[in-house]
């Protein structure tokens, strides 16, 4: 079984490389992963850091590889290290050379710009290698810090979409977001979900520029959830408890420049109007207070803590309660 030019026989971790798309030098290439059981059975894909600068997946996963019993392990995981090189290089969750957001760009061009040629690849790599599901994990990056949620393509009901949300109630988190948003057309997820009818979730935890203990934690949950919800290891996947369903996101914006005193966490239930933090001027003077513009919801994600931040810029996401 190949992946790459990883190799793996019955009961073998394998890693290698695999090349993407090509930049003027040569060459853009992304380490892999390939762990085989002695079993035969299900096919897991794991895809890390379409966003340049979301570590604790790529971590994560790796440690979760490397800790399984391969010769009581039923199929195969392929796992693909880092989907955006590019980004990765700058600790940027966008491309820089041409400056899209790879995750809004699906299904690419194969003669489109850099990311667009790589979108066009990473899509079929999903189909090539993705069997019975695939994860996009992903962990806010340098400037924004998520709640443990996860992405399932909400808008229908064909046989991926409904295995894709069945499997978010599978690995571990409070918050399963069933999304049906225009920005959602252009994600890997949507078109692995549409074009290659396989169950996909986006499973995110972390960011601010960190990892922490918790968010690798809170990644191991989800990737020993979904094997067992493959059947490829022993146990029942968690069940979490006082979960918050998740529909429409609304991304929450300053109208005046100046730092950030963000006044919730990632993950807080919210009402209208309540207050969720403040711009404050360079002499300390409060200038905007911003406050919940959603009936019933709570903090997806927030803008990291007291950067100094541009009218226009997001502070926070909330995610409408379903
Ligand atoms: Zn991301």
């Amino acid at each position: 079984m190949k992946f790459g030019t990883a190799e793996a026989a019955p009961g073998e971790l394998a890693t290698g490389t695999i090349a993407l798309t090509s930049d003027p030098i040569g060459p853009l290439l992304s380490p892999v992963m390939l762990a085989r059981g002695a079993v035969p059975g299900p096919r897991l894909y794991i895809q890390c850091l379409i966003h340049g600068g979301e570590n604790v997946g790529p971590i994560a996963a790796a440690r979760f590889l490397r800790a399984l019993d391969l010769k009581t392990f039923k199929g195969s995981i392929a796992a693909l290290m880092v989907a955006n090189p590019l980004g990765q290089r700058m600790h940027s969750r966008l491309i820089p050379q041409d400056g899209t957001n790879l995750n809004r760009i699906f299904p690419g061009n194969p003669r489109g710009s850099v990311g667009e040629q790589l979108a066009d690849r990473l899509l079929a790599l999903a189909g090539e290698q993705g069997g019975d599901a695939v994860l996009d994990l992903h962990s806010g990056g340098e400037l924004t810090i998520t709640a443990f949620y996860v992405i399932h393509d909400a808008k229908g009901s064909s046989p991926a979409q409904l295995a894709s949300k069945a499997l978010s109630a599978q690995v571990g988190s409070r918050y399963q977001w069933g999304a049906t948003e225009d920005w959602m057309e252009g994600t890997f997820l949507t078109n692995v979900t549409r074009r290659h009818d396989k169950a996909a979730l986006i499973v995110e935890s972390g960011g601010g520029a960190r990892v922490r203990a918790l968010d690798l934690d809170n990644f191991r949950t989800a990737l020993t959830g979904t094997a067992q919800a493959l059947g490829m290891i022993p146990g029942t996947p968690p069940v979490a408890e006082d979960i918050r369903y998740g529909g429409n996101a609304v991304h929450v914006k300053c109208s005046q420049g100046g730092y950030w005193d963000c006044l919730v966490e990632p993950g807080q239930d919210m009402v209208a109007g309540e207050v969720m933090g403040r711009m404050i001027d360079m002499t300390g003077q409060v200038v905007e207070t911003i406050t919940c513009p959603a009936a019933q919801a709570w903090v997806g994600s927030i803008r990291r803590p007291w950067m100094p931040l541009y009218a226009g810029d997001q502070v926070v996401e909330v995610v409408e309660r379903k």
